[in-house]
């Protein structure tokens, strides 16, 4: 075996799991012990300032300067207390990941040059000034206007991490546009709070603020560092570019639901322990599908600091994989043939007096308001499916798309029986029928009562990609390396919108002396009417499906750029517009980081695979043909020539498949950087992006077939790089 691939299967084979420090007490004594959240916070801030800070998470009440003073002087000595030296505004660009500039708390105690002391005002904790003139944006921040601010979310606490209080912030312009992921996202939170709670009215006036709850799950996989180190796909782009199939991997099914290996388990007992003590709730780990796959899922919380936790928990994650020899694949597709890595994103909203808007009621009128939330939130997808597709659509995500695991390329909501049935009865039923009052004037409604229980026996379906599961909706197509808030803000900004519709019409209907309760009924059955087409039971993964999607008008573009087109459409931006959460300019400068984004990950794997064809494919399989021309040449010194034809006649053939297929490998590569270079000419952002995809990318196909066929070939112990049986399967 290549030298260097057989010291690093070996090195991987020996590995044994990290005994690692186990937790001493009970969790909850541990939880959130580095986060400076409302219990710390009582214990260093004024009885005051801590229901300033209150007001300002629970009600969106700016803070003064003065009382964010006062709150910076308790973080920085709790802070401190658990040895921060530094602090840092943490936000998140519209890149992957989060992003974050560290400063001390030095500073000069009088005239510069004179002794130093630690401090940490108000001002800095409210906002900073990134010299941050590399983030994408759009071209929103031409140089003349180069700053961008972070600025202070209070309703994401502060942690120590290492030596540093870190903030969490939102990232814009100085104009004010947004230059991230949070600030949009918490503008969407706050639209759908305001849509919904006027909504609720109609059934609870006590009603004053409506929460949206996320619950993520997150896909990962795992493989050796020192087989990552000798893969430079793996390294550079995250994904295999090339490498056949392992002859076993996941047709056994035995992987999912297995027992956990035991490196594994240290690694999740390490990684379980350091997340608690940044406070995040993590509930669940197993097995995922696909070999050396694994998911874990926290307790849901609050969409803003739910979705924190989870960039923070995908940081945590590479970091403790390091130290236990392994190198975290957040990609979405690392290896082909084998199921990919998403993120469910799950999704609900609550009431601030404890109800649960998608679950169903305990009496007619809870129900009747969980039908309001079920079917505006069936409407709002129905109308913008093609843009909830888009908010999950990247390069990386668009291997998974349409493949046989989820999700498919048409997205469609999944109801199950018992609430597909409800829903007909009401779109088969008169107001008289199902509006009714007993003696005492409460509401009765003359449909089937929907149980709670349905949250356990929901018939899953799991090709679908956005499931109703008995208390909330599972958008399942999220790529596992993506920020949820993409998908959150346009869930939040199409619902919320959608509830502003309804409320309109129901209030038309109102003023024209309908019953409030009847109203309600006459909207929802016509928009159950009008969405049907985006209700589908059956397999979304069936080519019939997408047929019949077309039929039904559903969004079926798969093209990646094509597909962001969305975000601009006349019919969005007034959406956008209207909930206030995203402008025209800030949505047509995202999608130029989004095309930006896309032609450069293109380009990146391109540049890997021509690398890998001509540095490690070719050179290898050249020497293995030269030793099958040696071998011929010899046959024929020692053997009589008509025996030595026959008895070399397997190598020749050999040798003549090698030299064809390296033939179409150096030729496809050569038209494959032609294809780049035509690219690389286009100014504007799209049309480059469209060349990448139409002309660049289908090369990556093509040259793989050349290549995994040879290494099926090629004397293995020549192979240079770890092949997929290798990397698959952590002993
Ligand atoms: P499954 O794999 O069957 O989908 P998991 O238990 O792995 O289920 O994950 C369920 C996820 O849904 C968890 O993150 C959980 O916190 C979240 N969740 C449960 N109820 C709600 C809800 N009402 N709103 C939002 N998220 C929820
Ligand atoms: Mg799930």
């Amino acid at each position: 075996m290549s030298s260097l691939r057989f010291n690093a299967v070996e090195e991987a084979f020996k590995k044994k799991a990290l005994v690692v420090e186990s937790p001493v007490g009970l969790i909850s004594d541990y939880f959130g012990q580095y986060v400076f959240n409302r219990t710390t916070m009582s214990k260093y801030l004024s009885v005051d300032t801590l229901k300033a800070v209150q007001d300002a998470v629970d009600n969106g009440v700016s803070l003064e300067r003065g009382i964010a003073d006062h709150v910076a002087a308790g973080m920085k000595k709790w802070a401190m207390e658990k040895g921060a030296t530094h602090y840092s505004h943490w936000f998140q660009p519209l890149t992957e990941g989060t992003a974050e500039k560290h400063d001390s708390f030095i500073e000069y105690v009088g005239m510069p040059g004179g002794g130093v002391m630690e401090s940490f005002s108000g001002k800095l904790l409210a906002q900073q000034e990134p010299d941050a003139s590399s983030f994408p944006n759009g071209g929103i921040r031409s140089t003349f206007e180069a700053r961008g601010y972070t600025a202070w979310d209070p309703s994401s606490p502060a942690f120590v991490m290492d030596d540093t209080l870190v903030i969490p912030t939102i990232f814009i312009s100085y104009t004010g546009e947004s230059l991230d992921f949070k600030a949009p996202l918490l503008k969407s939170i706050n639209a759908i709070d305001k849509a919904a709670t006027a909504v609720c009215k109609y059934f609870d006036t006590n009603v004053k603020r409506v929460t949206c709850y996320l619950g993520w799950e997150q896909e990962f996989f795992l493989v050796d560092e020192s087989l990552f180190a000798t893969r430079p796909d793996l390294a550079l782009t995250g994904r295999t570019l090339i490498g056949h199939e392992s002859a076993k991997n996941q047709q056994l099914e035995d992987h999912y639901f297995g027992s956990v290996p035991s490196r594994v388990v240290s690694y999740m007992r390490d990684l379980e322990f350091v997340a608690y003590k940044y406070g995040i709730p993590i509930k669940t780990r197993h097995n995922e599908v696909a070999p050396n796959q694994f998911e874990l899922a926290p307790l849901y919380g609050e969409a803003n600091l739910s979705n924190d936790q989870n960039l923070l928990v995908m940081s945590l994650m590479k970091k403790v994989a390091r130290r236990h020899g392994f190198r975290l694949l957040l990609h979405e597709k690392p290896f082909a043939g084998v199921n990919g890595s998403g993120k469910h994103n799950n999704w609900s909203l609550g009431t601030n007096t404890g109800i649960g808007l998608l679950t169903p009621g305990k009496t007619p009128l809870e129900d009747l308001q969980f039908i309001t939330f079920l079917v505006n939130t069936l409407m709002a997808v129905y109308k913008h499916n093609g843009l909830l597709k888009a908010s999950i659509m990247t390069a990386n995500n668009s291997h998974r798309l349409g493949a046989n695991e989820a999700p498919p390329t048409i997205v469609s909501a999944f109801l199950g029986s018992h609430i597909s049935s409800v829903l007909d009865k009401i779109e088969n039923s008169t107001s008289e029928e199902v509006i009714k009052m007993d003696d005492k004037k409460f509401l009765k409604l003359g449909i089937p009562h929907i149980p709670e229980v349905l949250l356990d026996n929901t018939d899953r379906n799991r090709t679908s990609p956005f499931a109703f599961t008995g208390n909330r909706f599972e958008f399942r197509a999220v790529g596992s390396s993506a920020n949820c808030a993409t998908s959150l803000i346009v869930i939040n900004s199409i619902v919320a919108t959608q509830l502003n519709e309804f409320k309109k019409d129901v209030d038309g209907r109102i003023a024209k002396g309908v019953k409030k309760e009847n109203a309600i009924f006459e909207v929802l059955q016509e928009y159950i009417k009008l969405s049907k087409p985006i209700r589908f039971d059956g397999n979304g993964y069936s080519e019939e499906w997408r047929q019949e999607a077309v039929k039904r008008g559903l969004n079926s573009e798969t093209c990646v750029p094509e597909i962001y087109k969305e975000y601009t459409k006349p019919e969005t931006i007034e959406m956008f517009k209207s909930v206030g959460v995203l402008s025209e300019k800030e949505l047509y400068a995202r999608n130029e980081v989004k095309w930006d984004t896309y032609i450069k990950k293109i380009q990146i794997e391109a540049r890997v695979l021509g690398d890998l064809c001509l540095n490690h494919v070719i050179p290898i399989v050249t020497k293995y043909q030269s030793l099958l021309l040696d071998n011929v040449v010899k046959m024929q010194a020692i053997f009589l020539e008509e025996e030595a034809v026959e008895l070399s006649s397997m190598n020749k053939e050999l040798i003549k498949e090698i030299s064809q297929r390296v033939c179409h490998i150096k030729k496809n590569v050569d038209a494959m950087v032609e294809a780049r270079k035509i690219a690389n000419r286009k100014e504007d952002e799209y049309e480059k992006a469209m060349v990448y995809h139409n002309q660049v990318l289908p090369f990556f196909d093509k040259i793989r077939y050349d290549v995994d066929k040879l290494e099926l070939i090629v004397d293995n112990q020549m192979w240079t790089l770890p092949k997929y049986r290798e990397l698959l399967f952590i002993r």
